[in-house]
């Protein structure tokens, strides 16, 4: 059992129902260049796990026997999956849309130079991870250095016609708070965002999606650390939305891992909550024939999905009621933030 999950195990989250399947959120692998202090993967570069050809080879087929139409590819950092190209170009040809979640930072990596140009090859749909217009607020959130190398990588990839109306690139940045707090309105977000990335760097992108932080790994060992476990709990269970019950991503997605085990979310998969909540985990070759389970497997960490604007691989669900509109600088310093695990985190 996962050391977070008896604090979220005997929960009050309602039952939920599965939807049809229409993408196979594949985890590449726990690898990354870098250890960001909210990562609910626990990345880095010391993580081994990798998917395999073989494993890959056994999604497509599931995707072809089930028609499942997208591949959401994560990680870790996915390109670094040495396989990485092999599953995109096989995905392209079978005609399944492929979306990548991107670390910007990998593509100024040594041996990382094909990144860019490939993703525009071949189409691939972008969701790159910049959790503010503010270069202290990122720098403070992933690492030194982080933004300017963000910067850079977003200005190369809007040189390829990424972010551009009519080129047929998305790209689409992803925000998520500096601390223990809810992340603001995601439309008032989006346009602080647009305005100041293309003032002050002349980047354009299509869309913003504003995603909560998760209470496990990295970030929930940060919570308990500081005694803030429960006031966070305390604050998504208090902001739970039943309307957003309905648009988790899990209701319209599966979770694979890098061996092929099943889950209902790659929050689950850190879990370890096999998919329906079973007791033994479910694998991508019962996909083949066997038939996925309706019920979805809870826990208290649920309510990260479904507590004020909800919250999901494609940011919010509902237009937020009850935030006040603050900027991802100001909201900030305005609560308590993930500085001191940051020492924590780089040493
Ligand atoms: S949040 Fe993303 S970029 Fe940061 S360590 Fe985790 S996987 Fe890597
Ligand atoms: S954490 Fe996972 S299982 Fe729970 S509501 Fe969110 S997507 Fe669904």
């Amino acid at each position: 059992m996962h050391d977070m999950l008896p604090r979220l195990q005997n929960h009050t989250f309602p039952a939920i129902a599965r939807d049809r399947i229409d993408t196979l959120q594949l985890n590449l692998g726990y690898l990354c260049n870098i250890s960001c202090i909210h990562c609910h993967v626990n990345a880095g570069p010391r993580r081994r796990e990798l998917m395999s050809r073989e494993i890959m080879e056994l999604a497509l087929l599931v995707a072809q026997r089930r028609a499942i139409g997208t591949f959401d590819l994560t990680g870790g950092t996915p390109e670094m999956n040495p396989e990485f190209r092999w599953l995109v170009s096989a995905a392209h040809e079978r005609g399944i849309h492929v979306m990548d979640r991107l670390n910007p930072t990998i593509i100024e990596e040594p041996g990382y130079e094909w990144v860019a140009e490939f993703h525009a090859k071949y189409g691939v749909e972008l969701i790159v991870s910049l959790p503010c217009y503010s270069q202290a607020n990122v720098d403070e959130q992933r690492g030194a250095g982080v933004f300017d190398a963000s910067i850079r990588a977003l200005q190369r990839l809007n040189a390829l016609g990424y972010g551009r109306p009519d080129r047929g690139l998305a790209l689409n940045l992803v925000y998520n708070p500096n601390g223990a707090f809810l992340p603001p309105p995601q439309e008032k977000l989006r346009d602080d965002y647009r305005r100041l990335l293309f003032d002050n760097f002349s980047i354009v992108f299509n869309d913003l999606f504003a995603i909560a932080n998760m209470p496990i790994q990295r970030f929930g060992s940060w919570l308990v650390s500081k005694g803030r476990f429960d006031d966070y709990m305390n604050a998504l269970r208090g902001a739970h939305r039943a309307e957003n019950l309905n648009r988790v991503m899990c209701r319209n997605l599966v979770s694979v891992d890098y061996l092929g085990d099943l889950y209902d979310c790659d929050f689950n998969q850190m879990l370890k909550i096999p998919l329906g909540g079973r007791t033994n985990p479910s694998h991508l070759r019962d996909l083949l024939d066997g038939t996925i389970p309706r019920r979805i497997g809870v826990a208290d960490h649920c309510f990260g999905c479904t507590a004020g604007q909800g919250s999901s691989c494609g940011g919010a669900l509902t237009a937020t009621t009850h935030v006040e509109a603050m900027s991802c600088a100001n909201i900030a310093s305005a609560a308590p933030t993930l500085h001191e695990q940051a020492r924590c985190a780089s040493g």
